[in-house]
């Protein structure tokens, strides 16, 4: 998979992106990550990327301009009939979650643009984004941090990039379900030990525990997760 992404601080995302394990993934060319300064097209003599809102308002907005040029110049360095996705990170989007996440890591190219300030002009969000996407209710100063979310999560499902499919297969919200509780060692720390069937070495039994733990935990955390399994349950029957 290709990323690109559109924002006002190339610099900061590509440090973070370069870090641990996405770090590896984009060393070895399980996904390649690019990073593009929206200022760089603008064409505005100062550089500028942002005007008032019409109609009056706080703040300033992002002009559609040099978004579209440099949403542009990315396609056109790619065939056409690239399998692609464009996403716009916005409190006013659909909210993240492992579906989401995992229909986004079946592209071969995800481009998506980070807003600053109050946001985008709404006429670039016609024209090239297929989806907005938020990463919870609550509002940032910039897209940046949620770009790294959506980058992030998308790149561990990709083949290859966590070691075994059993890392992610098991994580929370794959299943349907919160994780379970982990332990390592030490055996006990303060005063606390490892429940005994997990050094009992009956697989069976450590399955059956884990299992347990991870839907009381799911009810007890997020009762939503477990009556969306139960609809899914009576739609399969
Ligand atoms: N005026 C916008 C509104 O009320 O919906 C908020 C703009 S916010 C200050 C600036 C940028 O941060 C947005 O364009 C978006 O890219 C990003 N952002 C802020 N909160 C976000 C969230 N919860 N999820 C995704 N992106 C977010």
């Amino acid at each position: 998979m290709r990323i690109d992404i559109m924002t006002l601080f190339p610099e900061a995302l590509d440090a973070f992106m370069s870090e641990s394990i996405i770090g590896r993934a984009r060393q070895s060319g399980k996904v390649q990550m690019h990073f593009h300064n929206i200022r760089d097209y603008s064409q505005d003599k100062h550089r500028r990327v942002d005007d008032t809102p019409y109609g009056g308002g706080m703040g300033m907005l992002m002009a559609a301009p040099p978004i579209y040029n440099c949403y542009n110049a990315i396609c056109s360095r790619m065939p056409e009939d690239i399998k692609r996705r464009v996403v716009y990170m916005s409190p006013g989007g659909k909210t993240l979650d492992h579906e989401k996440v995992k229909q986004l890591s079946e592209y071969e190219n995800l481009i998506i643009l980070c807003g600053h300030y109050e946001g985008v002009d709404e006429r670039i969000i016609q024209t090239i984004v297929d989806e907005e996407i938020s990463i919870g209710d609550y509002v940032l100063t910039g897209g940046e941090l949620p770009a790294c979310v959506l980058a992030d999560c998308v790149c561990r499902l990709l083949p290859g990039v966590l070691s075994d499919k059993e890392c992610y297969e098991d994580e929370s919200f794959a299943s349907g379900l919160l994780e379970y509780p982990q332990y390592t060692r030490p055996y006990e720390f303060l005063g606390m030990k490892v429940p005994d069937v997990l050094i009992s070495g009956n697989h069976a039994k450590i399955a059956e525990f884990r299992y347990k733990a991870s839907y009381e935990k799911t009810l007890k955390v997020r009762p939503d997760l477990i009556q969306q399994l139960n609809e899914k349950k009576e739609d399969d029957q």
